[in-house]
């Protein structure tokens, strides 16, 4: 297995100036990855200014749960997002298509408590959006631009402290990505690229979940993986992938890492133009930077004292703030 896989891609600036939505209504089902069971959604046009809105409508009273970092209830494997008790699982790999597609605003409706798995990347998602049109909105869009680093990192002289994320002031949406498992297949490796609406589809979309046999009865213990298969997982062995494809991307495995993280930061309700670096990171400490990036300064001193996870750069939440968050700045592109 190769020891580092470096991947570095010229830049590609995104020029998109309006906001957009889906053309028409998108609908996909298939079995949720955790829970197992069969589940749907219908992806509805919705208004400028909306963001994404999902609707928990197998319920007796429908629950609205808007994308954002605030509704983030477990990142156990996944992202989950809930309100008022009301959970909606695995949003990450829609919520990334959507970043991929440029949609920004979308009405979800949800009917189970999971996003559908399909198969297990974010392919099909874009696919059906893409077929179903873009349109594009009235109202220009905003993004959240980093203006000073925020840096979150284990504490100091705690154990296995060798994962961080951190996001740096960028022309551009950049993301760095290195990992270092200790599997002979999987490695370690470099994973850094300008991404955009432009490069999302052919680099970083079809990259799927992934997991090691030797672990899957103990998820299924615990409730997890429930429906995940061949179909919608790579599934690793001690020496390779039981997959009979084989690999779509020769380093699929860090960029469905990637893939992660894109999902993992739309819920901060905007496209961020700034460079994030995260070393062995998953949905909890991508959480933890995309509620840094969402909160203002003493929220995110608050944070910085806790046991696990801290954050180094104390210097103010460097968001431009304008009209919606304190410490945020939403810049007309
Ligand atoms: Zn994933």
């Amino acid at each position: 297995m190769e020891d580092k896989k470096t991947i570095k891609r010229t830049v590609i600036a995104e020029s998109d100036e309006f906001q957009n939505t889906v053309r028409n209504i998108v609908y996909l089902k298939s079995v949720g990855l955790h829970s197992g069971k069969d589940v749907s959604i219908i992806i509805k046009p919705a208004p400028a200014n909306s963001g994404v809105v999902f609707i928990r409508k197998d319920l007796p009273s429908p629950v609205l749960i808007k994308a954002d970092s605030e509704n983030i209830c477990s990142t156990n494997l996944r992202t989950s997002i809930g309100r008022n008790g009301v959970c909606i699982s695995t949003v990450e790999h829609l919520m990334s298509a959507l970043w991929g597609a440029g949609i920004d605003n979308a009405f979800i409706e949800v009917y189970g408590e999971e996003i559908p798995a399909l198969d297990g990347s974010a392919k099909i998602y874009y696919e059906a959006i893409n077929e179903s049109g873009i349109k594009k909105l009235g109202a220009k869009r905003k993004y959240l631009k980093i203006l000073e680093p925020i840096i979150i990192a284990p504490a100091e002289g705690s154990e296995g402290n060798d994962y961080s994320i951190a996001v740096y002031p960028a022309e551009d949406f950049e993301i760095s990505y290195s990992m270092n498992f200790n599997h002979p297949f999987v490695g370690s490796g470099l994973f850094e690229s300008q991404i955009s609406t432009v490069n999302f589809y052919a680099e970083i979309s079809k990259a799927r979940t992934f997991g090691f046999l030797k672990e899957v009865e103990l998820l299924k213990k615990n409730g997890l993986a429930l429906g995940g298969s061949l179909d919608n997982a790579l599934v690793l062995n001690e020496t390779g992938v039981l997959n009979k494809e084989g690999l779509r991307y020769k380093d699929e495995f860090i960029r469905h890492k990637v893939l992660d993280l894109i999902g993992d930061l739309y819920l901060s309700g905007y496209r961020i133009k700034g460079k994030v670096v995260a070393k062995k990171t998953g949905h909890d400490m991508n959480a933890k930077l995309v509620k840094a990036i969402n909160d203002n300064k003493p929220k995110m001193r608050l944070r910085g004292s806790s046991k696990s996870a801290g954050i180094v750069n104390n210097k103010k939440a460097q968001l431009y703030g304008k009209t919606f968050q304190p410490d945020c700045l939403l810049v007309n592109y």
